[in-house]
């Protein structure tokens, strides 16, 4: 990695060692590194210019002065200038996610190299959905997806056994429904086999070995795990390769499938109940969508409790595996979110994938999906450079809390799941339009690609060393994703993102530890202001962070009354909401949650009113007036990945600005009506 800007990272380094790292790979606040912006943007468009005269440059120009200097020719090029001056004002009301005074949603500055990769490819327009239509970025989309798997924990090299892929989706969200959609695909197959070819006694005892069950009986089949789904799948196609009516048996095998039938038909042919899906409380609302997407019906979405720290008890999750085995229901997947939406807190993986276990052990399978969308590049705190894990010890010497020995054994574990999704759109600050899906074995895209295998005659996969031409089946993306035409921009932007900052601890993961450092700073430094406002407030953390978003509730000196305290925090948070006709007039911007009080467990919400000195009694699971505000716990939350937030280094401690503007606000608000 020669590009790769490397340093020493052994020891605790000083905070103006990061602020230097960091300092050349983005824009600035005020674009103090626009002129190398402007250079690199300026070459690009040179580039490509010089691109397209190189190619046939016999051809006449299809403009000539001649049109240039026609009247209409002026005015059309007036009419853009005019309306992208339009667009540029209005533009300028944007949320300024560039600065250390957002700290709202999941977004901060760009990355300068991903930035511009992007901006590059644009010029050239690829389009990922196959590798005709992006012969350079459909093979980088698929090395993006390698670093990826790597990065979770996966196995890349198929010289080691199943090999995992990766590939970009337009957002965490469509990652989501992608894992239930090709978990559903994969878990459903052995039914349509058997149903197919129950008269081929060949593949019959194929099955039969394959499920230990001589009857073959469909409770035992859809409850096969993902590696004896694909080595049962591997051997019938070898079977079927052999046989002189190949298409024809893969033919009433495709016709007995799930996809094909529909769920009513194929559940109803099989006496199966609807599956379901596991998840946390704190679970994204990409899931019920997901449900509701593939008709299994949010309703089948089964919620697991969440502990005090709003992670998900791996006990309830037991509980509803029971249930479920009990009532003889399939479980699609149970999910784990890796960094919550609301609080960034990190479900115990590892936990999960010790359930699985036991479960497999009674012959209930599962497939475990992490949603890592927001967390997921924060595994690169936990990795050296040639994939190992980095000690625990040694990951917690680098900062003051971080990582807790849970938060470090479910990032460790991270591949041990079936599939993952990450967002590099989040933390891995590059322009949206990029979430991921990696599934741990490339063979899992054959069960729902659109095309039979056998048509694609290459190689299945790019390896670093040989990574021209196309990386055979795995670019044709359009063939076994969700998603069609889709940008490459998005995967050159990683890929040369990736490059300049490789994804372990000592160049991606000094990102993340900076953005990690600064909670703990905010962390300490909300202590200090909560003792100095100790006459007036309560100022807490009702969750303690356990990576870089944190949540604030604030109750006024001697109010008892959840309600209350929820018009107080309403009208606080007022000071840190966008008013985006006068975006300088804000101090700081931030976002807010509410906690409803039916996703805590009563010793949980208990747990919360104790810390915010509010009335337990006063916090109920249905208002009977929802203008009383009572079943819910409204909170400032507050996303810290700007790069600059930090008190390291020369950019100014605005972590500390934004516990003196919070003091300022709270101060305010108590003089306010509220
Ligand atoms: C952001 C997020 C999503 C959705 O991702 P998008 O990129 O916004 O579609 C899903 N799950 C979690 C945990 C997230 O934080």
């Amino acid at each position: 990695m020669d590009v790769a800007l490397r340093m020493d990272t052994d020891n605790k380094k000083s905070g103006s060692d990061t602020h230097a790292y960091l300092a050349p790979l983005f824009l600035g606040t005020a674009g103090e590194n626009s002129d190398a912006f402007e250079r690199a943007l300026l070459a690009v468009v040179r580039e490509h210019i010089d691109w397209r005269r190189n190619f046939h440059p016999e051809d006449p120009p299809s403009i000539s002065v001649a049109d240039q200097h026609q009247p209409t020719f002026a005015v059309a090029i007036e009419r853009t200038e005019h309306a992208l001056r339009d667009l540029s004002a209005r533009l300028k009301r944007s949320a300024p996610m560039f600065s250390p005074r957002y700290v709202g949603h999941m977004a901060s500055d760009l990355l300068l190299p991903g930035l511009l990769a992007y901006l590059a490819t644009t010029l050239y327009n690829p389009n990922n959905v196959s590798a005709e239509t992006a012969p350079v970025t459909a093979d980088l989309e698929i090395e993006v997806g390698q670093q990826l798997a790597r990065m979770c924990g996966f196995n890349t090299d198929p010289a080691c056994g199943p090999a995992a892929y990766g590939h970009l989706t337009s957002g965490g969200t469509v990652a989501n429904y992608e894992a239930l959609w090709l978990h559903r695909a994969i878990r459903f197959w052995p039914l349509a086999l058997a149903q197919a070819l129950a008269d081929d006694a060949q593949i019959m005892s194929i099955i039969a070995k394959a499920t230990a069950d001589a009857a073959c009986e469909s409770w035992r089949l859809v409850n096969l795990d993902l590696d004896a789904i694909v080595k049962l799948y591997t051997r019938v196609n070898e079977v079927l390769a052999q046989r002189a009516d190949t298409d024809l048996l893969r033919a009433r095998i495709a016709a007995q499938r799930f996809e094909r039938l529909g769920a009513v038909d194929f559940l109803g042919r099989h006496g199966i109940a609807t599956p379901i899906v596991i998840c946390p409380r704190t679970a994204h609302y990409s899931w019920p969508k997901a449900m509701q997407l593939l008709g299994l019906g949010d309703g089948q979405l089964w919620y697991a409790d969440v502990d005090a720290h709003m992670r998900i008890s791996p006990a309830a999750v037991g509980k509803l595996l029971d249930r479920a085995w009990r009532a003889r229901v399939p479980v699609l997947a149970v999910v784990a979110v890796l960094g919550t939406t609301e609080f960034g807190t990190i479900d115990p993986v590892h936990e999960l994938v010790a359930l699985r276990k036991v479960c497999a052990a009674r012959g209930q399978a599962f497939a475990l999906h992490v949603d890592a969308a927001w967390g997921g590049y924060l595994a690169t705190l936990f990795r050296n450079a040639d994939g190992t894990p980095i000690p625990h010890e040694q990951v917690r010497s680098r900062f003051r809390y971080f990582p807790s020995s849970r938060v470090y054994r479910a990032f460790t574990s991270l591949g041990r799941a079936d599939s993952v999704t990450v967002d590099p759109h989040k933390l891995g600050y590059l322009p949206y339009g990029a979430g991921a899906f990696v599934g741990r074995d490339r063979r899992m895209t054959e069960f729902v690609g659109q095309r039979p295998v056998y048509i694609y005659d290459e190689a299945n996969i790019c390896d670093e060393g040989n990574r021209a031409p196309a990386c055979g089946r795995l670019a044709q993306l359009g063939d076994y994703i969700l998603e069609g035409s889709k940008s490459g921009a998005a995967a050159a932007a990683a890929y040369v993102s990736h490059q300049v900052l490789p994804l372990d601890a000592e160049h991606f993961g000094r990102i993340c530890g900076h953005t990690i450092r600064a909670t703990e700073y905010l962390f300490e430094q909300l202590q200090a202001t909560s003792v100095r406002m100790a006459g007036s407030c309560t100022i807490v953390m009702p969750v303690e962070p356990d990576t870089n978003l944190v949540c604030i509730g604030v109750n006024p000196s001697g109010n008892r009354s959840l309600a209350r305290m929820n018009r107080f925090a309403r009208a606080l948070f007022r000071h840190f909401a966008l008013d985006a006709a006068r975006p300088q007039a804000c101090e700081f911007i931030g976002s807010h949650t509410s906690v409803l009080r039916k996703n805590l467990s009563a010793a949980a919400a208990r747990r919360m009113a104790r810390k915010l000195r509010f009335d337990p009694d006063s916090f109920v699971l249905t208002a009977s007036d929802p203008a009383l505000e009572a079943d819910h716990l409204f909170l400032l939350r507050h996303t810290l990945m700007n790069p600059w937030l930090s008190n390291d280094g020369e950019s100014g401690n605005f972590v500390g600005r934004y516990c003196e503007f919070l003091e300022r606000a709270i101060a305010r608000t108590l003089a306010d009506e509220w």
